[in-house]
């Protein structure tokens, strides 16, 4: 038994570390024929992105094996197969409920995690990131990461859920990870403008949060932040555009001392 435990939790940290590395490389490499040289100079982030994202992975698959077990051999969580074993307008309903509560979770929690010292001891891993590129999705210090990997085993033991409802979420959060830290928009303008754009997060609203802090929290939805004031609409991706081109500069030899001098400007104000 332990063993097929352990096994389960194996394969899921290979099923997150595996997602995490197709999704992620998937849009960096959109970035490169969108954006060529957006990611120009951040080598060594990215690589750390890496390894703090692929550690994540095994604290987001090992309670989430364990549960996967569970369900399978003694009927743990709520998670069902039967399609109508609830109306079907209940698998939108199902969905949105649990985005929701994984958003007002990470609301918190992150808000939290802006107060001095746990930020200082784990959210600043994340921050390290100036600007994140689509490799930042995961990279988390384990405090955060722990914080994120009790949301849906704890859900799926609350709230009812079709096992393909679970699998949008799960991809919506995969998908929202990656693609809001990704330096640019890949979506439609409805969905970051307009009365719709006013309640979603995409990249725009989070790269804000990167570079201001103190505001616009959420994960996918605006809610939380528009009750509490802490919106502060979107941000744009100039500063990683003109970051971009200014290593450009000094890779062909330019001015050198300038551009090293805006980055500390930069670096200051980010801060
Ligand atoms: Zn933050
Ligand atoms: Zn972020």
């Amino acid at each position: 038994m332990l063993l097929a435990i352990l096994l389960s939790a194996t394969a899921m940290t290979l099923i997150v570390g595996i997602r995490y590395l197709i999704v992620s490389g998937a849009f960096a490499f959109a970035t490169r024929v969108r954006h060529p040289g957006l990611y120009r100079g951040l080598d060594t982030q990215m690589r750390r992105e890496i390894v703090w994202s692929v550690a994540s992975a095994a604290i987001y698959g090992i309670p989430a094996g364990v549960i996967a077990w569970g369900w399978q051999n003694h009927g743990w969580t709520r998670v069902y197969t039967d399609v109508h074993a609830y109306p079907l307008w209940y698998l939108p309903v199902s969905v949105f409920a649990y985005l929701f509560a994984h958003d007002s979770w990470f609301y918190w929690t992150h808000r939290w995690m802006h107060r001095p010292k746990p930020f200082r001891v784990a959210h600043a891993v994340h921050h390290a990131s100036r600007p994140p590129t689509a490799w930042a999705a995961m990279a988390f210090h384990p405090i955060e990461a722990l914080t994120g990997a009790v949301v849906i085993p704890l859900l799926v033991f609350a709230i009812p859920i079709h096992v393909g409802a679970l699998g949008l979420v799960l991809t919506v959060m995969t998908v929202m990870g990656v693609t809001n830290h990704m330096g640019w928009e890949v979506f439609p303008r409805f969905m970051w403008s307009g009365p719709l754009g006013g309640w979603l997060i995409t990249a725009s609203h989070h790269q804000r949060h990167h570079e201001h802090y103190g505001c616009n929290y959420g994960l996918y939805f605006r809610i939380w932040d528009r009750l509490c004031g802490t919106d502060k609409g979107l941000g744009d991706f100039a500063r990683a555009h003109a970051r971009a081109a200014r290593v450009a500069g000094r890779a062909d030899g330019g001015d050198r001392a300038a551009g090293n001098d805006a980055d500390r400007r930069g670096a200051g104000r980010a801060a």
